[in-house]
Formats: C-alpha cells, sequence, structure tokens
C-alpha cells in the first residue's frame, strides 16, 4: 500500500504512552503522533509526523501583519503510517458517519419535496378560490 507523503487535513496529537516513544526525525526534531480524522481510508490511522513538517501549522502565515515575510521554518518532510490497516471500530466509525449523513440528505430532500407539495397544493387552492370568486361576479 502507499500512502502519500502528505500528512492528513484533520488529525489530532495523540498523548505518547502506550508504550510509545517518540521518534526522532533525521533533521533533529522529535517526531508527534497524530492520528487521521479524514473520514476515508485512512481515518484513525496513526503516524509519526516531524514537528518541522513543513506545512504544518499552516496558520501561521508566510508573512508579518507588516507585510515582511517571516524567515521560513526549518521545512521536513517526514511522515511515517504507523498503523497500515484500519481497526474495525475505526471502519465502523466512517461507516456510520457515512450513513448518518446520507441519511440527513435524504431527509432534507424528502422535507423539500414535501414544503414543495405544499406550496403547490396552496397555490392551486387560492386559484381555485380566485376562480369561484370570479365567477360569482
Ligand atoms: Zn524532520
Amino acid at each position: 500500500m502507499e500512502f502519500p507523503n502528505d500528512p492528513p487535513y484533520n488529525k489530532e496529537t495523540l498523548p505518547f504512552g502506550d508504550g510509545f516513544i517518540a521518534s526522532m526525525c533525521l533533521c533533529g526534531t522529535l517526531c508527534r503522533l497524530v492520528k487521521s480524522l479524514v473520514l476515508g481510508d485512512d481515518y484513525g490511522k496513526r503516524l509519526w509526523m516531524c514537528n518541522n513538517y513543513q506545512y504544518d501549522p499552516p496558520s501561521q502565515g508566510l508573512y508579518f501583519p507588516d507585510g515582511r515575510p517571516r524567515s521560513p521554518p526549518p521545512l521536513c518532510e517526514f511522515i511515517e503510517y504507523v498503523d497500515t490497516e484500519q481497526t474495525p471500530e475505526d471502519i465502523a466509525h466512517v461507516y456510520r458517519v457515512a450513513q448518518r449523513a446520507r441519511r440527513h440528505w435524504f431527509d432534507m430532500e424528502a422535507e423539500e419535496r414535501r414544503e414543495e407539495e405544499r406550496r403547490k397544493m396552496r397555490q392551486e387552492e387560492e386559484e381555485r378560490r380566485r376562480k369561484y370568486e370570479a365567477e360569482r361576479k
């Protein structure tokens, strides 16, 4: 199995424990253990990620507020998956979320159809009433 050399965009940093010792990246920085929260085939997989990872955090911005560029941080691209397989719980979780989203979507669609029908009925009712009134005159 091949992984793109990109960390998941949605992830959480895990505390060390469970006998894990932070591994040292080749660039000399400690790695952190993160867990992918991207719903899909990687959800729940854990991976090592260099603390200097070049795109993380992207929120810092490349420029100071006055427009001067920030000095670039040391770049590194090291990530390494610890888990190659999803646990059954993670697979089940992704499935459940997908199901829920699908159901929600269907519900919304059905509700829109019902609303449209109600609107049509009101309109027809209104037209019948107008016609009736016009004929009475
Ligand atoms: Zn590194």
